[in-house]
C-alpha cells in the first residue's frame, strides 16, 4: 500500500484547497533552474533588498511612515491599474499625453514590470525609451529623497513595506483570482471574480470580468462591484480629460453569458485534469493490488 501513495504524492496534479480547482505541480527548478539574464538579476536583487527592507520595518515604525507607505502604495497602484494595465497594454482609453505619462510615472515607482502589448508604439515615444533606460533611477532617487525626508522609518515604509505589499496582491490577481472567487462570465480560463483582492487592487480582482473584456476600461459590471481605476478614469472622462474610454455593449455582454450547456465547455481543462488524475490512480491502485497477489 505504500507504493500506491507514494505513487500518489507523485501525481503530477493537486486540488487547491478551498477550491474547485486541480492544478499541476510546477516543476522544481521553474525559478532556480532558469536561465538568469543581468535584467532578472538587477531586479532579483531589488526585490531581495525591497523583501530586507520590510524585516526591518517593525522596528522602525511611525505612523508618519506608516501613512506615507499607504500613500505611495494608493499613487503606485493606480499607475499600475490605469496606466500600465487599462491604458497602456489594453488601450481601452485615451488621455491627454501629459496626464498619460504623468500616470505610468507613478506606475514605474511600484518596481513592476509592464504588460505591455504595443511595444513597438510605445518605443516611438521618447517618454518610454527614456524611462525604460533609466527604470531603477527612479525608484533609487525616490529611496535618498524619502531617507533626508524622514529618514530610516520612511524609506522601510516608504519603499520596502510598500512596494512589496503591491508586488504581492498584483500577484494574487494571477493566483487567486484564477483559483477562489465567482465566475459570471463564459470566458475560455478560469478566472475568477475576487472581491478582496480588487478591494486591494483597485478593481483587478474582477478578473474574470476583465477576462471576458479585456478591452474595457471598467472592471466593474455590477452596480456593487467596486473598482477604485474605474472611479478616477470616470472622473477624467467626465471632465473632458479621458476619451474613447471602452465599456462593453449589450450585445458584447449577452455573447459571454454563462448558460448552462456552455459551463461544461468552460470546465474542460478542469475535468481532463481529474480524469486524469482517477486514471492514475486506478492503474497504480491496480499495479499495487497485481503486487499483493503475486
Ligand atoms: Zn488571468
Ligand atoms: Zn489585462
Amino acid at each position: 500500500m505504500v507504493a500506491v501513495e507514494e505513487k500518489l504524492a507523485s501525481s503530477p496534479y493537486y486540488k487547491i484547497p478551498f477550491s474547485d480547482v486541480v492544478a499541476k505541480k510546477r516543476a522544481k527548478n521553474t525559478y532556480w533552474g532558469r536561465k538568469w539574464n543581468i535584467r532578472d538579476m538587477i531586479f532579483g536583487t531589488v526585490l531581495l533588498a525591497m523583501h530586507g527592507l520590510c524585516l526591518f520595518a517593525p522596528f522602525y515604525f511611525n505612523w508618519k511612515a506608516f501613512w506615507l507607505g499607504v500613500v505611495l502604495y494608493w499613487i503606485t497602484g493606480y499607475g499600475i491599474t490605469i496606466s500600465f494595465h487599462r491604458n497602456l497594454a489594453h488601450s481601452s482609453f485615451k488621455l491627454p499625453k501629459v496626464l498619460e505619462y504623468l500616470f505610468a510615472y507613478c506606475a514605474s515607482h511600484a518596481i513592476q514590470v509592464a504588460k505591455r502589448k504595443n511595444v513597438v508604439d510605445l518605443r516611438k515615444q521618447f517618454f518610454y525609451r527614456f524611462m525604460r533606460r533609466t527604470y531603477l533611477l527612479h525608484p533609487i532617487a525616490l529611496g535618498i529623497l524619502l531617507y533626508k525626508l524622514g529618514g530610516m522609518p520612511f524609506v522601510a515604509w516608504g519603499m520596502g513595506v510598500r512596494t512589496v505589499w503591491l508586488l504581492h496582491v498584483t500577484f494574487l490577481v494571477n493566483s487567486a483570482c484564477h483559483i477562489w472567487g465567482r465566475r459570471d462570465w463564459n470566458t475560455r480560463d478560469l478566472s475568477k471574480n475576487n472581491w478582496l483582492v480588487a478591494l486591494f487592487t483597485f478593481g483587478e480582482g474582477w478578473h474574470n470580468n476583465h477576462h471576458a473584456f479585456e478591452f474595457s476600461a471598467t472592471f466593474r459590471q455590477k452596480w456593487w462591484e467596486v473598482d477604485f481605476g474605474w472611479c478616477i478614469i470616470k472622473l477624467l472622462e467626465s471632465v473632458g480629460l479621458a476619451t474613447d474610454v471602452k465599456v462593453p455593449s449589450e450585445a458584447q455582454k449577452q455573447k459571454m453569458m454563462i448558460s448552462s450547456s456552455k459551463i461544461m465547455i468552460n470546465s474542460t481543462n478542469n475535468f481532463h485534469a481529474r480524469l486524469d488524475r482517477n486514471a492514475s490512480n486506478i492503474s497504480n491502485a491496480l499495479k499495487s493490488c497485481h503486487n499483493l497477489c503475486s
